[in-house]
């Protein structure tokens, strides 16, 4: 008899298969078990029924305790009631692994003690079905930039300098010398475009991020696409057409995860529409003033999350915010051709209260203006004399910007925080286990 997973129980209705499962939760009483069973693609439900097994299988299938795993053989038959839809009537039980008491029982458990038991508390379904579709996220992304002619640059994890700002730098050592954690690959992106046009990078970043937030990690990933002979308003359409890439990629390849989820594909499907909706950091700041609910909010300020999630819920979509002011971004973004106090830019601001989940901009191309940027910021000019190269030789208006995966994921899946959107989230007071 093949072994099969359990997702592919829909091509075996009717037939006997054999199983590799772990026992999540069980109900009987004196005729019939009900066995709750995973195994890592779906969660379904095994059916013992005594009169059919006999007293011993019976048994010791009453006897079964949380997470501990064996093989079953049955045969698989419809279950219309099930978010899955599908069941096996078990003929055979094979032990493999005894479990211990385990710690997560039904009953409702706090963060806290969630967090302490991660590597255990992923086997949940509402942790397999996020981790399918940061999967599928993923999938999606690969395909998109594939697509659409771009090469995968990977940018280093250990740098030297530090483009976002120092406040929020991991430090090490590098031999006798310092180096940090990379808060973003987007200067090394900028020298991948000028060699190959279109690239993007896809790997794990690093802030220290000193405040608790919902949507803040210290160590979350990020996709960094940059583009050579590329304008903001161009850079702007890759944005909105990847983003509802993803969202087409969850609603085509994860319903039953979204079912596991509680998260109305309805609500994504809006998110599909393209364009989305495109205002100034101008109109945005005359939006809240005239809400009257941000206080003497006044233009010049960096928006948070009840700012972003304001702006956000008058579209009901995912709205870009272009050219903010200059002090409150990074130095390589292109100055405004008629006005010095914004520069080319955009955040893309999730609907729901998720905020911003893209960051970008066309890039200064001026090694002059660079030069006093970086000066201006207080950072050291020697670091990013590899950097002003790309303007000396050949240079070309470009754009680029990076999307933060947990973000997206957190938006996506309808979760209420970060956390729950990467395997093992790094925070502020955790780094266990
Ligand atoms: P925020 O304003 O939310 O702090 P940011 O402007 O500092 O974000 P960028 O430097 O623009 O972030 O980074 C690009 C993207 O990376 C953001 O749009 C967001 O999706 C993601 N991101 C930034 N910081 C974090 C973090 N600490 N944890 C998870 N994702 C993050
Ligand atoms: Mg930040
Ligand atoms: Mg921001
Ligand atoms: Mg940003």
């Amino acid at each position: 008899m093949d072994t099969i997973n359990i997702i592919d129980a829909k091509n075996h209705v009717d037939q006997e298969v054999k199983i590799g499962v772990w026992l999540t939760n069980k109900r009987s009483s004196g005729k019939i078990a009900f066995l709750q069973l995973r195994d890592g693609t779906a969660y379904f439900q095994g059916v013992v029924v005594k009169s059919v097994v006999g007293e011993e299988l019976f048994k010791m299938a009453k006897e079964l305790r949380q997470e501990e795993s064996f093989y079953v053989t049955g045969t698989i038959h419809e279950d219309a009631r099930s978010h899955f839809g599908y069941e096996i009537e078990i003929s055979g039980i094979e032990k493999v692994g005894a479990s211990e008491d385990y710690p997560i029982t039904p009953k409702e458990h706090g963060v806290d003690f969630l967090m302490d038991h991660r590597h255990l508390w992923l086997r949940s379904k509402k942790q397999f079905a996020i981790m399918k579709i940061r999967n599928e996220m993923i999938r999606a992304t690969y395909e998109f930039f594939n697509r659409n002619g771009f090469i995968k640059i990977d940018a280093p994890i250990l740098t030297g300098s530090a483009p976002e700002g120092t406040t929020e730098l991991f430090h090490t050592k590098y031999f006798d010398r310092d180096a940090y954690l990379s808060q973003s690959g987007q200067l090394y992106e900028e020298a991948g475009a000028m060699a190959y046009g279109k690239v993007f990078s896809f790997g794990p970043t690093f802030r220290a991020e000193k405040s608790k937030t919902r949507r803040h990690l210290i160590e979350f990933w990020m996709i960094e696409p940059e583009m050579a002979f590329m304008h903001q308003e161009q850079s702007l359409e890759i944005q909105e057409r990847y983003v509802a890439f993803l969202v087409q990629g969850v609603l085509d390849n994860c319903q039953y995860e979204l079912k596991l989820l509680n998260r109305d594909p309805k609500v994504l499907e809006k998110y599909t529409k393209l364009p989305y909706p495109r205002i100034s950091y101008d109109e945005a700041i005359k939006m809240l003033q005239d809400s009257g609910k941000f206080g003497d909010l006044e233009w010049g300020v960096d928006f948070g999350s009840p700012e972003e999630t304001y702006l956000a819920e008058h579209f009901q979509l995912p709205v870009f915010v272009m050219n903010y002011p200059k002090a409150i971004k990074p130095f390589y973004m292109k100055p405004h051709p008629t006005r010095d106090d914004v520069v080319i830019c955009a955040d893309l601001l999730a609907p729901e209260g998720y905020g911003e989940i893209i960051g970008g901009s066309e890039r200064a191309v001026d090694p002059q203006y660079l030069t006093e940027q970086i000066k201006k910021a207080g950072l050291n000019e020697a670091d990013y004399e590899w950097y002003l190269d790309l303007r000396r030789y050949g240079s070309v208006p470009h754009a680029g910007f990076g999307l933060g995966l947990e973000r997206a994921i957190t938006w996506i899946t309808g979760e209420e925080h970060i956390r729950e959107s990467i395997p093992f989230p790094r925070l502020l007071n955790r780094i266990y286990p």
